[in-house]
């Protein structure tokens, strides 16, 4: 898959179990994307698709980091 961040090569990783996707990037690192939040994150631009990814990294205390809503609605 394309890596929805960075578009650069990446895996996809999401358990059958999971809402939303599970990324394996060697860029960015592995994080989840909220199914709710995948489209929204699509519309931001490759800056903004970077801070959403930091601002899920910051609040991950443990896991996967989690771009949800709040993260792309923070932009
Ligand atoms: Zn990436």
């Amino acid at each position: 898959m394309q890596c929805p961040v960075c578009a650069r090569e990446a895996q996809n990783l999401t358990p059958h179990t999971l809402d939303g996707v599970v990324v394996g990037c060697e860029t960015c690192g592995a994080y989840r994307v909220a199914g709710g939040a995948y489209h929204g994150l699509m519309q931001l631009d490759l800056h903004a698709r970077v801070a959403a990814l930091e601002t899920a990294k910051v609040a991950a205390r443990y896991g996967w980091p989690l771009i949800d809503g709040s993260c792309v609605r923070a932009r």
